[in-house]
């Protein structure tokens, strides 16, 4: 066994995921997407109504953030969030998915009160 520690759950964990993984992370989000059910919108959303988690090599990892990350083969850490900017927190299509900081978040959070839906994706 190495010595070597994970600091949390984030950059380091998808990092090692991307590095050593790639093949049954690339399996499991699309296992993931073909489970879904696609909507109107063009969103894919699991068929449970929480936020759907995976568990993969010891961790569990929102199912968007895990999707996002190993199909844009991008490691992420805490600070980074990823946005939704269908405004569908159970979407899991990676289309619909980009990065953003934990402000933007909020920012967006405004936007999808104030106007409803981000029109720019209709
Ligand atoms: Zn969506």
């Amino acid at each position: 066994m190495s010595d070597f520690i994970l600091t949390d759950d984030g950059e380091d964990w998808f990092a090692l995921i991307l590095a050593e993984h790639i093949e049954e992370a690339r399996k499991r989000a699309n296992s993931l997407l073909d489970a879904g059910a696609r909507l109107e919108t063009g969103c894919i959303v699991s068929c449970t109504t929480a936020r759907k988690k995976v568990r993969f090599h010891g961790r569990q990892v929102a199912a968007y953030r895990f999707i996002y990350c190993v199909l844009n083969e991008t490691a992420i850490g805490f600070d980074t969030v990823v946005r939704h900017r269908c405004h569908n927190p159970l979407c899991i299509n990676p289309e619909h998915l980009e990065l953003g900081s934990r402000a933007d978040n909020k920012h967006d959070d405004w936007e999808a009160a104030a106007y409803g839906v981000d029109f720019g994706l209709l």
